[in-house]
Formats: C-alpha cells, sequence, structure tokens
C-alpha cells in the first residue's frame, strides 16, 4: 500500500535527515502541507506539498549539505517516483518546486534573500536564477502556479518546533488521491 511505503520513509530516514535545516525531513514536509491546507489549497496541492522532498529520501546523499558537490535533481526523483501512484495534479508540482525556486528568484526582488543558507547552497547547484528564455519555458507549464505556491510553503517550512498533524492524519488523503489515480485512465 502506497501509504504504508510513504510512512515508513518519512519515519525512517525522514525523522533523521536535516540536510542543513533545523528541522528533519519529515517536519519540514508536514509544516509545508499544513501551510498548503491553511491557504486552503487544493487536496492534490496538500499532497504534494506533503510529499515534494521525498525524491531525497529514496536517493542516497550526503547527510551534511556542505558535502553535496552535485544537485541530486531530487525534485525528479520524487516526481518519478510519485508518478505510479499520483495523477499530474500533484507529480508536476513536485516536479517543477526546484525550478520555481529558480523562477522566484529571477522574478521577485527580497526572494533570494530571504532563502535558507542551506537552500542558497543548493541553489548553486541547481543551476541559479532563471534566464529569460527558461522563464518563458516554465510558465509554459500548465503545474507551473501550483509549483510557485508549492516553493513558498517550501520555504516558510523550516520553523524549529512547529506543531502540526503527524503523517498518519493525511493516510486517508493519501489513500484517496492513490485510489482516484489506479483508477482512472492510464497515461502510456
Ligand atoms: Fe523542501
Amino acid at each position: 500500500m502506497i501509504a504504508d511505503d510513504i510512512i515508513s520513509i518519512y519515519d525512517g530516514r525522514g525523522a533523521t535527515a536535516y540536510f542543513g535545516e533545523g528541522v528533519t525531513v519529515a517536519e519540514h514536509c508536514l509544516q509545508a502541507a499544513q501551510f498548503g491546507r491553511r491557504s486552503e489549497a487544493s487536496d492534490a496541492l496538500v499532497v504534494a506539498a506533503l510529499l515534494h522532498d521525498i525524491g531525497h529520501l529514496i536517493e542516497t546523499v550526503p547527510d551534511q549539505i556542505s558535502d553535496w558537490k552535485t544537485d541530486g535533481r531530487h525534485e525528479l526523483v520524487g516526481g518519478n517516483w510519485l508518478a505510479s501512484h499520483f495523477g499530474p495534479d500533484v507529480c508536476e508540482p513536485v516536479r517543477l518546486h526546484v525550478a520555481a525556486k529558480r523562477y522566484l528568484c529571477a522574478t521577485e526582488n527580497d526572494y533570494r534573500d530571504a532563502l535558507s543558507a542551506a537552500s542558497v547552497v543548493t541553489l548553486g547547484l541547481q543551476g541559479g536564477a532563471m534566464s529569460p528564455n527558461e522563464l518563458t519555458a516554465f510558465e509554459a507549464e500548465p503545474y507551473f502556479r501550483d509549483a510557485v505556491l508549492l516553493r513558498r510553503w517550501d520555504d516558510q517550512a523550516k520553523i524549529v518546533g512547529y506543531p502540526t498533524p503527524d503523517f498518519e492524519h493525511f493516510r486517508p488523503l493519501v489513500e484517496r488521491l492513490a485510489a482516484k489515480y489506479a483508477a482512472g485512465p492510464r497515461r502510456t
């Protein structure tokens, strides 16, 4: 069952990996989902926020962000993994959430200054602010607005001690969206 797999991934590596922030990846993702809920986002986008960093947990990267020499493209790892279980309304914002950071760096003056130190380190590995051509291509993505929303919750979701529900709270939602995808027409 996909929800069991997700919960065991977050309860395992997700509960111990920090990747340069003051919160674990699991805490970070729960906060992002909580911010999505508070913004009255769609169920799919709340689940995307909850799962946006799962690519970090299913690939092997050093725990110390200063040891990252290349970008692991965790958004692609996660987006591809999720595409076996959820529709594009979940997977696409996940796949695009790093591009959204590069987009906001190019389009909002103060955005980069507000990033965490770890996010600035990875920004360099991820290619920095988007070029004009990249901006045009990004805005042509059907889910680019959702990716930008997710990105803003992602950037906020680094608050030590911030109370959130646990993953079990989101289980019914995850199962409902996975069941909807399984029952729908398959993409080839
Ligand atoms: Fe994140």
